[in-house]
């Protein structure tokens, strides 16, 4: 494994590779951080691809202000040993100077599915996530990038950027890896005390009350699923819903009596805050016509 720190090197090292293989390049593009749900989406990128590459970069563009940028949690050694353990080959880790060495003037900003969700609670984060991938693109020129559903927005957005742009890369979804007892991981989830982790069980257990909900009725209102969903979260008394929300998936539109949409795949998703962290969990369900 190979850790390169400019753009220059990175260039070169990928122009190599294709020069003498003819296989394909596989990007996992992270803020790292790294815990196992960033390791299964390496783990897939070195099952589908010739060279795996890995970025490594805490994108300011994305954050708000008064958001945790400052904050958010860095271990570059750690990272290193599970890059190297998930079988990658290239990490790209860029300083905040290397990806924008003056002010960007050009922004890559994606309409309508960025309308709700996260894009609503936070103005700006995916003009921020669109322009640093749509650059990472542009670095590094995979055949395939994989991205979580732990971030089903995120994927909703790149993929009709990736339209859109005719950029020339496969978009690859992976599952949402969770912690033994159900919380999604997530690199933020070192910013909670014992009782905010233990209150955060409720995230996946409403998700799971939902899934079990939907499989049992044939027809039902979002209404109805998002107050089942906020119900069970504010048994948690340190939680703060920042949003509950059931939306089609992946066009992100409201949906009225779920089971009689034309959209037969649907998303709950949510946004809780306990104390300063926020967390994000979702679950997309195929909905029985
Ligand atoms: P991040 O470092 O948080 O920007 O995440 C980098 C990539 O890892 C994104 O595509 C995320 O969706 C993905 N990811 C983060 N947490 C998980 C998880 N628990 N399961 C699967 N993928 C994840």
């Amino acid at each position: 494994m190979e850790v390169v720190h400019t753009i220059t090197e990175l260039r070169t090292r990928i122009r190599e590779y294709r020069r003498i293989n003819d296989q394909s390049v596989g990007f996992v593009p992270t803020m790292g951080y790294l815990h196992e749900g960033h390791a299964s989406l390496l783990r897939k990128a070195r099952e589908q691809s010739g060279l795996v590459v890995l970025s490594i970069f805490v994108n300011p563009l994305q954050f708000g202000p008064g958001e945790d940028f400052e904050r958010y949690p860095r271990n570059t050694e750690r990272d290193l040993e599970l890059a190297e353990a998930s079988g990658v080959d290239l990490v790209f880790m860029p300083d905040v100077k290397e990806m924008y060495p003056s002010a960007n003037r050009t922004i890559v900003s994606v309409e309508g599915v960025t309308a709700r969700l996260c894009g609503a609670s936070r103005p700006g984060h995916f003009d921020g996530v669109a322009t640093v991938v749509s650059k990472l693109f542009h670095i590094v020129q995979p055949d395939q990038a994989f991205f979580g559903l732990k971030d089903a927005q995120q994927i909703a957005v790149i993929e009709q950027m990736v339209f859109d742009l005719n950029l020339d890369v496969e978009i690859v979804p992976c599952p949402i890896l969770r912690e033994a007892d159900g919380l999604a991981m997530s690199s933020r989830n070192v910013y909670l005390s014992k009782e905010e982790r233990e209150q955060a069980l409720v995230l996946s257990q409403s998700l799971m009350q939902a899934k079990a909900f939907v499989e049992s009725n044939r027809l039902f209102t979002s209404e109805q699923l998002i107050s089942k969903v906020s119900r069970h979260i504010e048994t948690a008394p340190l939680a703060v819903i920042d949003y509950v929300e059931v939306l089609s998936y992946p066009s992100l539109e409201p949906l009225e009596a779920v089971s009689s949409s034309d959209d037969d795949t649907i998303i709950i998703a949510l946004a809780v805050k306990f104390g300063k962290t926020r967390l994000i969990d979702n679950l997309i369900l195929q909905v029985r016509k």
